[in-house]
């Protein structure tokens, strides 16, 4: 066996570190060789979308799939947005393969996001408490330290090397001579929700195939849907986005959104149709995501009673060629089962947000209630 595939990220880590200093961090204590230009760019700024280039990646193969999602997502308030019921309910874990195992050979050509920022008493600090130095992840959203309320350093943008040689300084507890305070005042800016649907929450969500049928549905039966439903919406606009859907295969936000709508509306006005709907072509299937498919990475996933997934006709649909699927019969909806198995839901649970079913059925969204953290 390769000795360095056993190499391990340590466990004693941070919890509020950056993702580029994550990055920087584990490539230079065990992959020095390899150039990280996937973190730092040519300018010497911090690059936009970090990655690991494929000389690095085995660092970090021994974590499993949700801690590297959870390195990833630091800054990342879960919520509503990519959660509603006919958003993918996989695509979330994309960004594993594309920060940590995308094998790219980095030529450095990424885009700046701008300068590499610390502040030496954090730094002191840490190397205290961890034996080393660490980019913070909230030295982004500021000018000044919060904790120690002084003004942070930033490197000036003299070339990838510069950085690259500056940032082991900076880890190491030197402060680089070419460093000075950071000049803007950057405010931090917290989520506003506006919108009324912003508050729901989908721990089960649709696959593409459910998203079309139930758009054909709708078009099939809304003869027999309760008149109040069109005091609220119009049926014109109603059956344009659905044919949308079951026909132009436009599967974009805006048709999502409208769905989404319908179908709460339905919920309050039609609830014994959209129920059976339910019980006669839907079913939910338990799926392991995550590019390796491992641990708790997991999703509850609605299909279409009668079709294969495994030749979906939908390119882009969450079930499409697996054969891994396993389908749930009766279970009681509980907030315990669907934590321990929707990931989402888990992520919101641990953000410690107030969540409340806003129905009793398996379908039902939850309300959620965002609460910024500052
Ligand atoms: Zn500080
Ligand atoms: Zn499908």
């Amino acid at each position: 066996m390769n000795i360095i595939t056993e190499v391990e990220v340590e466990d004693n880590a941070p919890y509020d570190e950056s993702l580029h200093g994550f990055l920087l961090r584990n490539q230079l204590l065990y992959s020095p060789s390899s150039k990280p230009f996937g973190v730092i760019s040519l300018k010497g700024g911090w690059v936009d979308s970090p990655f690991v280039n494929k000389e690095a990646e085995h660092i970090f193969r021994t974590l499993p799939d949700h801690e590297l999602l959870e390195i990833i997502d630091i800054k990342e308030v879960v919520n509503n947005v990519g959660n509603q019921l006919f958003d993918c309910a996989t695509s979330y874990t994309n960004k594993i393969s594309n920060v940590f195992f995308s094998n790219r050979n980095s030529t450095g050509t990424y885009k700046t996001s701008g300068p590499i920022v610390f502040c030496e008493l954090c730094i002191k600090e840490s190397i205290k408490r961890f034996g080393y130095g660490y980019f913070k992840n909230i030295w982004s959203f500021y000018s000044y330290c919060i904790i120690h309320n002084e003004p942070l350093k930033e490197l000036p943008l003299k070339g990838f090397y510069s950085s690259l040689s500056w940032v082991a300084d900076v880890m190491g507890g030197n402060t680089p001579e070419a460093s000075f305070q950071v000049q803007d005042t950057k405010k931090p800016s917290f989520l506003s929700w506006d919108d009324p649907f912003a508050a729901y929450f989908f721990p089960i969500k649709a696959s593409q195939c459910v998203f079309n049928f139930f758009a054909k549905w709708v078009s099939t039966n809304e003869s027999s849907f309760n008149n109040d439903l069109y005091r609220v919406i119009s049926r014109k606009e109603m059956l344009k986005y659905c044919r949308f859907v079951s026909v132009k295969k436009d599967f974009s936000s805006k048709s999502k959104y409208y769905l989404t709508k319908v179908y709460m509306l339905l919920k309050h006005f039609n609830q014994n149709l959209l129920d059976k709907f339910f019980e006669q072509h839907v079913e939910v299937v338990k799926v392991q995501i995550g590019p390796r498919k491992q641990g708790v990475l997991r999703e509850l996933i609605t299909k279409r009673k009668e079709e294969s997934c495994s030749i979906c006709k939908f390119k882009s649909c969450s079930l499409r060629g697996r054969k891994d699927l396993e389908v749930i019969e009766n279970y009681d909806r509980n907030i315990k089962y669907l934590v321990s198995n929707s990931y989402s839901l888990l992520r919101i649970v641990l953000q410690q947000d107030p969540l409340s079913p806003f129905g009793s059925d398996l379908w039902s969204p939850m309300e959620l209630e965002v609460i910024s953290k500052d």
